[in-house]
């Protein structure tokens, strides 16, 4: 998709490889409105939502190409970008602990985010491919060193999220006395005050147990769609749909209670009362504090690591908004493809799909807690990710078909599959539920065929291949001056970026739970 946009005053994101500031070249709901076309014309129809009956969540990551821009440009010059969907994901579910195999052939999270993230993955790796074996045009450039890679300089990455991640970035504060500028909060039996569209976040069973007789009387109300909400909002939205730079020193680790920080922090107008909060069904890591389970506003404690819930079972998944602060120090390439870059690669930006949305808890949640992170190698540094939202709704998200289906008899149910896509010519869409393929039965689990192409064996496989189509002399040094074995080795071979993750880990994200080594065992 071309475009034309105009050159704004605004900073440019924080990697400025171009010579002079990159303008903002595309607005939040070019970005959403790209990433549902896509979805609607390139996605199969096995593992989209049953209609009227199942809803999902949906994330992509977005390449936008721009002109280098010229000194001698004037501003107000437009500029012709390209925007392209690279990857995408769909997903609500996660496995639990008792499911994961030490074979690295199960996908243990497919929430939509991580299934767009490790779908980039794949077509980092083709480009990669394109550029070091096959000599064709990619997104990629030789570097300064031997066998390593770096983006061209005119390219940026932009994440698209039907929804707010799970986690932190979800607790997000309900204001009094306020327009209702999104979805209405509805509630019954499968839906809460939890507004993540998280597949397996609750049940009715357990959701009695969370429910406080003490919470606020506005939990039971019921919303209809277009009626003002008097007592809900879906927060702090209005008052920082704008990039509202950060505010998150001393929010990190913090005790704070969501009330007392909206007070504090969001720049809540005194007028206006945090009455309730959204909830997360994702819980406090180990280690970490607890929420106090207070009524209302109180129930949550803000800026700590979440795990996602699942079904029954207990997870190892860090919720989605802890590992896209991840991803925003790290860059979302992961420790393999370190070998082959200069630079990690990060997200410009990330645009969220209209639902309930706060900006300051967005920042707070993906950037804030990580500010202060300090010493990181060369390359890594905490990114001012820019973060805005669309007013444009997803069709099969939670809010979109429940009002839709009206009074359908039966439940709404988070479909049970993944979706993932890449722009890579062989095979682009893998549609998995329960961590393998869509039809894998009980017997065909470890066989090739049930492997999904974005899961952690077979992201390994590709890596693999790519090695052995560079002749050897052209590898890069982390990979020429050792003998790696296992898919751990090759991951902890990845010095700068295990430098840099431990920093993170020490200075932020202690609790971060992380698999045990002999889950990475595998060849
Ligand atoms: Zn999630």
């Amino acid at each position: 998709m071309t475009s034309c946009a105009h050159y704004s005053p605004y900073a440019p994101p924080s990697r400025s490889r171009a010579s002079a500031p990159a303008p903002t070249m595309w607005t939040p709901d070019e970005i959403a409105q790209l990433c549902y076309k896509h979805y609607e014309i390139r996605l199969p129809k096995q593992g989209k939502p049953e209609p009227n009956r199942e809803w999902t969540l949906l994330a992509a990551v977005v390449k936008i190409q721009f002109p280098i821009y010229e000194a001698s440009d004037t501003p107000d010059k437009p500029v012709h970008v390209t925007k392209e969907v690279v990857s995408m994901g769909t997903g609500t579910k996660c496995i639990g602990q008792s499911k994961m195999r030490k074979s690295g052939d199960i996908l243990n999270d497919s929430h939509a985010e991580v299934i767009a993230r490790r779908s980039f993955q794949r077509y980092l790796l083709y480009q990669l491919q394109l550029a070091a074996t096959l000599n064709k045009e990619s997104i990629f450039v030789p570097g300064t060193q031997r066998g390593l890679w770096k983006l061209r300089p005119n390219l940026l990455f932009v994440f698209f999220s039907s929804h707010t991640p799970c986690g932190d970035a979800s607790i997000i504060p309900m204001l009094e006395f306020e327009e209702q500028p999104c979805c209405p909060v509805i509630r019954d039996q499968d839906s809460s005050l939890s507004l993540e569209d998280s597949g397996n976040v609750k049940t009715p069973e357990n959701e009695r147990k969370h429910e406080d007789p003490d919470g606020p009387v506005t939990k039971k109300m019921r919303l209809e769609p277009g009626t003002p909400a008097r007592f809900f909002t879906n927060g702090t939205a209005q008052h920082g749909k704008q990039d509202s730079g950060s505010f998150a020193s001393g929010v990190r680790g913090s005790n704070l209670t969501v009330e007392r920080l909206a007070d504090v922090a969001c720049g809540a107008p005194r007028s206006a009362t945090v009455v309730d909060i959204y909830r997360t069904g994702a819980k406090c890591v180990p280690g970490e504090a607890e929420d106090l389970r207070k009524p209302g506003a109180a129930y949550h404690q803000v800026g700590l690591l979440r795990v996602k819930p699942g079904r029954g079972d207990r997870t190892c998944s860090m919720s989605c908004s802890d590992k896209m602060a991840r991803w925003n120090v790290l860059g979302c390439q992961g420790a393999l493809l370190m070998h082959f870059l200069e630079e990690p690669i990060y997200l410009s930006a990330v645009v969220i799909g209209k639902c309930p949305y706060s900006q300051e808890v967005m920042q707070r949640a993906l950037i804030g807690r990580c500010q202060n992170v300090l010493a990181l190698p060369k390359g890594y540094g905490v990114q001012e990710l820019k973060i805005q939202q669309s007013d444009l709704l997803f069709e099969q998200s939670r809010c979109a078909v429940q009002t839709k289906r009206a009074d359908s008899p039966g439940r709404l149910v988070p479909c049970g599959a993944a979706i993932s896509w890449a722009a890579v010519p062989e095979q682009p869409l893998d549609v998995t539920a329960n961590g393998f393929p869509q039809g894998t039965t009980k017997k065909g689990i470890g066989s090739l065929q049930a492997r999904s192409r974005i899961s952690k064996v077979e992201l390994f496989r590709s890596f693999q291949k790519l090695l052995s189509s560079i002749s050897e002399d052209k590898w890069p040094d982390s990979l020429r001056l050792q003998k790696l074995d296992t898919y751990q080795e090759h991951k902890e071979a990845a010095s700068a970026y295990q430098e840099a993750w431990s920093a993170l880990r020490k200075q932020a994200f202690a609790s971060w739970i992380r698999n045990p080594p002999d889950y990475h065992q595998f060849k």
